[in-house]
This record gives C-alpha cells, sequence and structure tokens, in this order.
C-alpha cells in the first residue's frame, strides 16, 4: 500500500505524534548496514571498497555486542540541559580508553579475513602496530576525526578508527535515556552527540511514516526534521530536488540555494532496507552531478575521507 502525501503535509498534521529521536537498535544497526553494502556491490564500480565496508560493519556488529562504556553522568546532563546542548557531544567527551580495545578488535577481525585486499590488510597491520606503539597518535587522529578537520585526518586509517568510535558512541546513544534530552538543541547537529548527519531519510510505517529523519554520521541515532528544509541552514524557500536521469529510484539530492550545499535524501518507501552511510557511499554519482551543479555536500561520509584515494 502506498500513499502519496504533498510535500511537509504529515509533519503539520500534529506535531506530537511524531517522535523526535529514533535510537539506534544494537542488535540490528550495523548488521543492517552489512547486509545493504552487500545488496550494493555486485556490479558497482566501488564493489570491493563497499564489500571492505561491509565485513567492517560486521566487525562493528560484533564490537558493540560487548561494549558498554560510561555514559554521561548527571551533572553533565543537567549542564546540557541547562545549555541546550547535545548530552553526549563527541568533541571534548574525555573517551574511555576502552574505545582503543573496539579499535584493536575491529583490526583482529579485519586482519582474520581470508578474503581482504592486500592493501587493506597492510593498513589495518600497520595501524594495530601503531595503536600499541603510540596510542597518543591515535587519540589524536580521533580527536581530528570528530571535530572534521580534514587537514589533519590520514585518509588511509580514517575509516578504521571512524568505526571504532561509532561502536563507542553507537552504544552510548542505544543506551541513553531520552527523557534525559534537552528540550531544544542546536539545528543542524544530532541533538545526541552533536555531530553532523551524513544524509536523511524518508521512513515508512509506524509513527515516523512519511516523516524525514536526519543520520547522525557518529551514533547511528535519527532526528525529525520537517521535509522541504535545509538541513544545513533551516531555509525552506530555496529548496530544490535532483536525481540522476534513469539513476537508482528512491534517492535525491536536497539543496538549498540560500547556503548553496546539498544534502542526499533516500526514500523507504522505493528502498526499504536503505541505510545512509551504505547508500550515499554507493551514490558518488549523485555527489559528481552535484558538484557540477555548483553545489558543495553540507557534510562528508563517515566512512570516506578522500574520494580520490577510492579505486575500484
Ligand atoms: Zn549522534
Ligand atoms: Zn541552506
Amino acid at each position: 500500500m502506498q500513499r502519496i502525501l504533498p510535500r511537509g503535509e504529515i509533519e503539520s498534521l500534529d506535531h506530537t505524534t511524531i517522535p523526535r529521536l529514533r535510537q539506534p537498535v544494537r542488535a540490528s544497526v550495523f548488521a543492517d548496514r552489512a547486509a545493504r553494502l552487500r545488496q550494493l556491490a555486485p556490479n558497482h564500480p566501488l564493489s570491493t571498497y563497499l564489500l571492505l565496508m561491509a565485513d567492517l560493519a560486521d566487525g562493528q556488529g560484533k564490537a558493540l555486542k560487548h561494549s558498554h562504556m560510561p555514559g554521561p553522568g548527571s551533572e553533565r546532563i543537567d549542564l546540557a540541559q541547562a545549555h541546550g546542548m547535545p548530552p553526549l557531544q563527541a568533541t571534548g567527551w574525555e573517551r574511555d580508553p576502552g574505545w582503543r580495545d573496539l579499535l584493536a578488535g575491529l583490526l583482529e577481525h579485519m586482519s582474520g579475513l581470508t578474503n581482504l585486499p592486500p592493501q587493506a590488510l597492510e593498513i589495518a597491520q600497520a595501524l594495530k602496530q601503531r595503536l600499541n606503539d603510540d596510542p597518543a597518535a591515535i587519540e589524536a587522529q580521533a580527536d581530528a576525526l570528530l571535530a572534521e578537520r580534514e587537514e589533519d585526518v590520514d585518509a588511509a586509517t580514517a575509516p578504521f578508527i571512524m568505526a571504532a568510535l561509532q561502536v563507542y558512541w553507537t552504544g552510548l546513544a542505544a543506551d541513553f535515556q531520552e527523557s534525559a534530552l534537552p528540550v531544544v538543541t542546536p539545528h543542524g547537529v544530532c541533538p545526541l552527540c552533536g555531530s553532523l548527519p551524513v544524509a536523511s531519510i524518508v521512513h515508512v510505517g509506524g509513527q515516523a511514516d512519511a516523516c524525514r529523519y536526519l543520520c547522525c554520521s557518529l551514533c547511528s541515532a535519527e532526528w525529525h526534521l520537517v521535509r522541504v528544509t535545509c538541513s544545513h541552514c533551516e531555509n525552506t524557500k530555496q529548496i530544490a530536488y535532483h536525481a540522476i536521469e534513469g539513476g537508482p529510484e528512491g534517492i535525491k539530492a536536497e539543496s538549498c540555494d540560500h547556503c548553496h550545499t546539498y544534502r542526499k535524501i533516500f526514500y523507504q518507501e522505493k528502498v526499504l532496507g536503505v541505510d545512509a552511510i551504505a547508500d550515499d557511499l554507493a551514490s558518488l554519482t549523485l555527489d559528481m552531478l552535484m558538484g557540477d551543479a555548483g553545489y558543495s555536500r553540507a557534510s562528508g561520509n563517515p566512512l570516506l575521507w578522500q574520494h580520490a584515494q577510492v579505486e575500484s
């Protein structure tokens, strides 16, 4: 059954019934991503990379099962509520050193795979060595990634380090008591961890039916944003939608002529198993189209830090 709703209409019906936040589900978040990556990989120009990220997502799922890091204390919650700030704010968070064990576990998982491309194996092993020899350097890389200081990020090791940080924050986000969330948090960033969204998804079914959610690049949470609104600058007047002619269904770029940025928007109605991070990686052609049209990406993909380095 399909319903066609005029743009944004559903949101205006009743605000109170739309869940503001969708927290990640521990058991399925990374398994779903791995499955989607494997579904997208066959005959794709980036097939090798998509399959590598699927293997990484498997490792993330395993690691998340055992990751129970300390959450925010009551002081931090109070402070977040007083200032309307994300309670799990990633930048400046005092990470439990256990996150490096998550990274070690991920690298172990990857190194143990029989089908890993030699170049990836080399990177994983070198990173494992560095983790032992110079943990401070790994912490510095993590800081650069969380602050999105691209100039300080090592693109080759970034997906692995980011994957461990995602496990860490996804655990925190899954365990968070939603009632402790500040009533208002800044526009454009995750209300839980303050990171930028990778893309957005229009859901089907349940209370979120036909509603659009932004997908956190770090903690896997999703938060509601009324459709036809710029996810970067909140403009609602100069929004346009772009798709590749004859390209895959259920994916568009939502552009804003006020701030000249775009983010992709995926429609579950067309592709039920869509995953913001996986489907974003698999649709770089749309990024090229948007670049040619003069728009810049509002934020990057957490598993890809340098487009030029990716080869199939
Ligand atoms: Zn988040
Ligand atoms: Zn804008």
